[in-house]
């Protein structure tokens, strides 16, 4: 099944510390942003790629991103991840009958394999993203107390590219926006709804790139790779 991925970066990554967003920083000479999208290029299943970036970003991101055979757009994101989205979804085409996958440029490690786990998945259940098993015990946590532990062999954590059937997900964020939610990922909001999503197996290579200490630690991975 064909899908179109849609790659938000238009969060400023107040984290990393840095002026320019976080999506343009560089991981061994190439911004991320370019990385990720590079990843969905080279992916069979994917047929276009829309990227979401802030509005001050619109013409480099153009520029950075013009080589890729498979871009579809380049759009000015919103106040809130899922606002960006929203965003990236106006350029779907009406009617289109493929997945639409939604990733974050702040994750440029991922790989081929794992786009096209989430898109079979997406395909056959609706809605899928990939999980990696937590490695620490986990507590709820309030006002300084410890209130709970909660049972780790029922908890993973989400990754993206997250995967859905255009309906599911149109659906979903529509009753999202009726209930003036806030969602942290796209699968939240099509799990309220009672739809199944699929979970595979993610990778503890497709991390987060949050902080300075994240970005030299992908470098410090990706030498590794190369000299393998
Ligand atoms: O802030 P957070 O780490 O959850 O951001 C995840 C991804 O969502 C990043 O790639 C970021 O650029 C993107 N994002 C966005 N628009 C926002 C906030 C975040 O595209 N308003």
């Amino acid at each position: 099944m064909q899908a179109l991925a849609i790659i938000v970066a238009a969060g400023r990554g107040e984290r990393m510390g840095t002026e320019r967003p976080k999506a343009f920083l560089e991981l061994a000479g190439e911004p991320l942003l370019l990385r990720a999208a590079s990843a969905f290029d080279a992916a069979p299943s994917v047929t276009g790629i829309v990227a979401v970036v802030p509005r001050s970003e619109l013409g480099p991101a153009r520029a950075l991103l013009a080589p890729l055979g498979k871009l579809r757009a380049v759009v000015a994101g919103g106040e809130r991840r899922q606002d960006s989205v929203r965003e990236g979804l106006t350029q779907v085409p009406h009617g289109f009958a493929g997945v639409v996958l939604v990733h974050d440029a702040a994750r440029p490690l991922v790989d081929v394999s794992l786009i096209e786990s989430v898109v079979a998945a997406a395909a056959e259940a609706g809605a899928a993203l990939p999980v990696v098993p937590l490695v620490d015990t986990v507590k709820r946590v309030r006002a300084g107390r410890v209130v709970e532990t909660l049972d780790r062999g029922e908890l993973a954590a989400a990754q993206t590219p997250q995967g859905f059937r255009l309906d599911v997900l149109a659906a979903a964020y529509e009753q999202a926006y009726r209930d003036q939610l806030t969602v942290t990922d796209e699968a939240m909001a099509v799990e309220r709804l009672g739809h199944v999503v699929a979970a595979v197996a993610g990778s503890p290579d497709n991390r987060k790139l949050t902080t300075p200490e994240d970005l030299a630690w992908a470098e410090g991975h990706l030498k590794g790779i190369l000299r393998a």
